[in-house]
């Protein structure tokens, strides 16, 4: 049906019916076809048909697919050394602490292995650190307020945290202590605090909520706010940081300086590698608080250096910059010649308001295009993401731009 590629392995192509894919348990609808290789931008399928990915892993690939730097740090930290256990130190996680706290407002980090493991990091340390610093009443303080449509991960803890429809009755009951807030709104969190109030935690754009970003401002305030309750101020960077959204974190953007940062997705850059930062007065955890199995290991804190050091090469950002005000400029043109209703982001993260409910149509249809297809998604019916690597040329951006406009072209008005 599709030219076939000559696949990099010499593997042959294969029928999407000779996969036996009902031994997966069933979580999500996918589409009947099989990711084989993937180079940059571009991911093939089992038919040997190319796709252009602005999924990237959900922002994860902040290098593209199987970058080389992603390859060589596996291949040499795996010939050295893969697994001493986290009870003892490596090389390649103190290495990656060391850039991490170097380039950022914290001192201290604990590695884990994804976004919501991370988070529940972040809640155990704020109720420890609210346990040393009771209210007046000598109360520990444990209650968090987080953001309505915000998301936080998949683990019980990390649900309850976030502020997507219908996530509070999904798996009842939930773990208690979260209150949400609207964003942008001061006088709503506000109004939330209570004597047991330990922390206030926001994704600085909100990213599965539709890339709703939280303003200079509101940053600001929240911090001004939370200072003078000391209340702890916690931002979830797991899918805006690490250059996402053209500065290495997205709250430097609003030249504040949180007490607590999760990371995940791009850390990683496709391996599963994600982390907790704190000041040096907020890691109050003590022998056994924290630990887990696979935490710190040496083959993906290496791979996190290797992906760290990119970022931080001189003129990387500022190119994500300059590629994010491009995306933004042209989508605002593609906006209005198919009268759509606009745009908004930051950096690379970014969004195509549609003004109907026409995104699963579009995502689909672009996905099905020949000889080329093109991966888009759609957390809101009347929205599209854009996540491409932070590495994308502009000629990938043109690309997508104008295959995105024929299919607009294709579904009309
Ligand atoms: C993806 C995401 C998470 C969860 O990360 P996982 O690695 O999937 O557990 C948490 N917070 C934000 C903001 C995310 O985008």
């Amino acid at each position: 049906m599709y030219p076939i590629t000559i696949f990099r392995s010499g593997a042959p192509a294969m029928e999407f019916s000779q996969y036996d894919v009902n031994k997966l348990m069933y979580i999500t609808n996918r589409p009947p076809i099989v990711f084989v290789e993937g180079d940059g931008m571009w991911l093939t399928d089992n038919n040997g048909k190319r796709y252009l990915d602005y999924l990237q892993g959900w922002a994860v690939n902040c290098l593209g697919h199987s970058p080389q730097c992603i390859h060589d740090a596996l291949v040499s930290q795996s010939k050295k050394l893969i697994n001493p256990s986290p009870a003892f130190y490596n090389e390649p996680s103190i290495e990656l602490a060391k850039l991490l706290t170097d380039n950022s407002c914290f001192d201290r980090v604990f590695f884990a292995n994804s976004g919501a493991e991370a988070n529940e990091g972040a809640f155990k340390l704020a109720r420890k650190w609210g346990k040393i610093n009771k209210n007046a009443a000598g109360e520990n303080r444990y209650e968090i307020i987080t953001f309505d449509h915000s998301f936080h991960g998949r683990t019980i803890a990390a649900m309850s945290a976030s502020g997507k429809a219908g996530w509070d009755t999904i798996f009842a009951p939930q773990v208690p202590g979260f209150s949400k807030a609207i964003l942008n709104d001061i006088a709503s969190v506000e109004k939330l605090i209570t004597d047991k109030t330990v922390a206030v935690m926001l994704e600085p754009v909100q990213g599965e909520g539709g890339v709703i970003p939280a303003t200079r401002e509101f940053m600001q305030a929240l911090r001004a706010l939370t200072k003078k309750h000391n209340i702890l101020l916690i931002v979830d960077e797991v899918q805006t940081g690490m250059g996402r959204c053209g500065t290495l974190f997205a709250y430097q953007l609003s030249g504040i300086e949180p007490d607590i940062m999760t990371l995940g997705k791009g850390i990683g850059g496709g391996v599963p590698l994600a982390a907790l930062l704190a000041k040096e007065e907020i890691a109050v955890f003590e022998a056994g608080d924290q630990g887990g199995t696979y935490n710190g290991n040496p083959v993906m804190t290496a791979v996190g250096s290797a992906v760290a050091k990119t970022l931080l090469a001189p003129g990387f950002l500022q190119s994500v910059q300059e590629k994010g005000d491009y995306l933004s400029k042209e989508l605002i043109k593609l906006s209005d010649k198919h009268g759509l209703a606009g745009e908004r982001g930051e950096g690379l993260l970014r969004a195509l308001k549609l003004g109907r409910d026409i995104g699963p149509q579009i995502v689909e249809i672009a996905r099905d295009l020949a000889p080329v297809g093109l991966l888009l998604n759609s957390p809101r019916p009347d929205l599209l993401r854009f996540m491409p690597s932070l590495n994308v040329t502009k000629e990938e951006l043109d690309q997508m731009l104008s295959m995105l406009s024929n299919v607009l072209d294709k579904i009309g008005r």
